[in-house]
């Protein structure tokens, strides 16, 4: 065997190894602390949708139907929408390892974009890397808690918001949109360029947060963690996948006004173009009021309609429509779509 010969073996066996490696992280993910699929949320999802069955807190589609015959239905995680969902993750584990492994922007990184930028020295060589530090006080490590989670939330928001309102993006946005039924799988059928966005506009606000602090301020200050996750987002971390499922529960009329609930975003993924492009919002319901996209769930009529609703669910059938789809649509005129924002409905609550 020649060296080149060789050479293309190892090649060959290294991308085997990777594919390998890359499928086995996303079969195991519900055993992976960092993973939003983990045990633990997955268990609190079904929890929280369990309790609320049983005190009649949700209302029930077909009340002569069970709890386990109306969550675990086979038309509902055997829809073909559905099991497209399963295949995409898969190749979505290896599509975005493979892609953009290496170019993922982080606090860090922008933090050290801004010290050449501004000619500012990195502070405890951490280049504003934001970690759970012991060296923070308490009440300024709190404070930074809260406004890196609120930076954060906002940042989502602008990110997702962009996905909508900027044509081109939309048609990537699609993605997650064509889904026709909700399981928590649904919230990893996001094509890479979205996920691209979802990661890094948030950073622009939470790095340049970090950084400021880090310069202006207290240069070691963390915000709280609990397993992996920055504390608040993880007590949200607990409820969060019921978003991407047919459970209805949501805040109440007063909290409904103030965090989005999982009815809020299954209301995101309507059919109905009164719906279409509300509540963009991941765990704050403030920025959907300001930007006139808010609609309580509290008197929609539940079930809904889930989909795109311009009569094209069916061609996003499968992965491969899913990630290749949007470069074709993006070479046609564009079509009468939910890219723009919706009118505020009637059923808008007023800003408080
Ligand atoms: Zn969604
Ligand atoms: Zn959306």
């Amino acid at each position: 065997m020649d060296i080149s010969a060789l050479d293309l073996s190892q090649a060959f066996a290294q991308v085997i190894y990777f594919l390998v490696y890359q499928l086995g992280m996303a079969l195991a993910a519900p055993l992976m602390l960092r993973s939003e699929l983990y045990w633990v949320y997955l268990c609190s999802g079904l929890a929280i949708a369990w309790v609320t069955w049983k005190l009649y807190l949700v209302k029930r589609a077909d009340p002569s139907k069970g709890f386990f015959k109306t969550y675990f239905s086979k038309d509902i995680w055997w829809h073909p929408s559905a099991k497209t969902d399963y295949r995409f993750y898969l190749l979505n584990a290896v599509l975005m390892a493979g892609i953009t492994s290496q170019f993922w922007l982080t606090d860090s990184t922008l933090g050290g974009w801004l010290d050449i930028v501004f000619g500012a020295q990195p502070v405890s060589g951490s280049a504003a890397s934001v970690t759970d530090t012991e060296q923070s006080g308490w009440v300024a490590k709190a404070v930074f808690t809260v406004l890196f989670f609120i930076a954060y939330d906002f940042g989502r928001f602008v990110a997702h918001s962009l996905l909508h309102d900027v044509p081109w993006l939309w048609e990537f946005h699609k993605v997650h949109h064509s889904a026709e039924v909700l399981t928590p799988i649904t919230a990893f059928r996001v094509h890479p360029i979205d996920l691209m966005v979802m990661a890094w506009v948030p950073v622009l606000f939470t790095g340049l947060l970090t950084w400021v602090t880090h310069r202006w301020f207290a240069s070691d200050v963390g915000f709280f963690t609990f397993m992996g996750f920055h504390a608040v987002v993880w007590l949200f971390n607990l409820i969060d996948h019921l978003r991407h499922w047919h459970v209805w529960v949501h805040y109440g009329p007063k909290l409904n006004n103030w965090l989005i609930s999982p009815a809020h975003h299954q209301l995101h993924h309507s059919a109905n173009p009164e719906h279409w492009g509300c509540n963009r919002g991941y765990e704050l319901a403030i920025w959907d009021r300001l930007y006139g996209t808010f609609i309580s769930p509290q008197h929609i009529q539940h079930p809904i309609t889930l989909g795109l609703g311009d009569g094209s669910d069916d061609q996003w059938r499968s992965a491969k429509a899913l990630f290749l789809k949007p470069f074709a649509l993006l070479m046609k005129p564009a079509a009468p779509q939910q890219a723009q924002s919706p009118a505020p409905p009637s059923s808008n609550l007023p800003l408080q």
